[in-house]
């Protein structure tokens, strides 16, 4: 099978921790190049920016946009009008008008658009999926605390607006939730904590109803020192299921049950050379609404200015 040549735009810490080793180890894909204002690439044809990439470039067929979350809507129009199929990092957009938008150009375009959410490919989802469906959900716990300071030291992106704050880790949650729980998701009520110089929230709690009528709470917070926590409990009529560590492990009533392996972005760009390959789209934004509806009907606190 001829592989399909992509391109990374926005060379920072997601690219490099991530997308060049799934790249670099992919059947389905050929990095030939990248894009990203001030980095460069040893042994790639590097470029500072998107255009002067695609005029030198024309044969580059697919673009992974792991830049930060603002500038994405403009640099997805780029490419998907060059006829590019396009994977966006989570969040696809800072609006849901700009997704729409997207989703509607990739359509008119016949080219695949993938909007990205990484954790749902976390080792526990789809065996959590699986026993939840036959299950009456009774209540949902989530609890997703981690240090703003050590996952994210200097990116003062995530404190301006649209960088989504503590929820640029709190949305890989509701990636999950959305995933594994059936039926529509109807956010209840919210606070958010804003630092006084910052423009995004620093922690936030959400209710959010299910289907089946019962409640999750949501717990944020981007100030947790000592154990990071990542987890979702959810209680069911056959006991509770548990997903640690952001997804990778998976138990019922204490006792750990065994998973596949495969690493998140493997399975990410596997699904994604799958979805060119069918000339599909994949762009759920049932995320991004529970975040934008936290944003909508959310109280607002002040608390103390954040410095990194
Ligand atoms: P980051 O380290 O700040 O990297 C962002 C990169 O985008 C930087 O290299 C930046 O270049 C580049 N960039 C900015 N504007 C650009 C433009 N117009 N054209 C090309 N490149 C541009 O941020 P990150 O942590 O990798 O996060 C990026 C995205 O991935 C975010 O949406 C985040 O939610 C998501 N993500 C992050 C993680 C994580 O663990 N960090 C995990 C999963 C998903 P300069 O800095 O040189 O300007």
């Amino acid at each position: 099978m001829t592989k399909i040549k992509i391109a990374i735009v926005g060379l920072g810490k997601i690219a490099r921790d991530q997308h060049l080793p799934s790249l670099k180890a992919s059947a389905a894909f050929d990095l030939v190049a990248v894009a990203s204002p001030h980095d460069r690439l040893d042994g790639i044809p590097s470029f500072a920016d998107i255009g002067s990439m695609l005029r030198a470039m024309p044969d580059i067929e697919a673009i992974a946009l792991c830049t930060t979350p603002q500038v994405r809507y403009a640099l997805a129009r780029t490419a998907l009008d060059h006829g590019c199929h396009v994977l966006l990092e989570k969040p696809p957009g800072v609006t849901l008008g700009e997704v729409q938008s997207l989703k509607e150009i990739a359509e008119k375009r016949e080219v695949t658009l993938l909007a990205s959410w990484h954790s749902r490919f976390a080792r526990g989802v789809e065996p959590a999926r699986a026993w939840l469906a036959s299950r009456k959900i009774l209540h949902v716990e989530i609890t997703w605390k981690e240090n703003v300071r050590v996952w994210h030291p200097g990116q003062a992106w995530i404190w301006k607006a649209g960088g989504l704050g503590v929820f640029d880790p709190g949305i890989n949650a509701l990636s999950i939730l959305t995933q594994i729980i059936p039926g529509a998701l109807v956010l209840k009520g919210a606070q958010l904590s804003f630092p006084s110089n910052c423009e995004t929230p620093i922690a936030a709690q959400l209710e959010i109803q299910i289907a089946s009528g019962a409640i999750t709470r949501v717990d944020l917070d981007f100030l947790q020192t000592g154990p990071q926590t990542w987890n979702i409990d959810v209680d069911t009529d056959a006991g509770r299921l548990s997903l640690g560590m952001g997804g990778t492990l998976m138990s019922i009533d204490n006792q750990e049950v065994t998973i596949a392996q495969t690493p998140e972005y493997a399975s990410l760009y596997a699904h994604f050379a799958h979805l060119v390959q069918q000339r599909a789209s994949d762009v759920d934004v049932t995320p991004l609404q529970l975040v934008a509806d936290a944003f909508m009907c959310g109280r607002r606190i002040e608390v103390a200015p954040f410095i990194d």
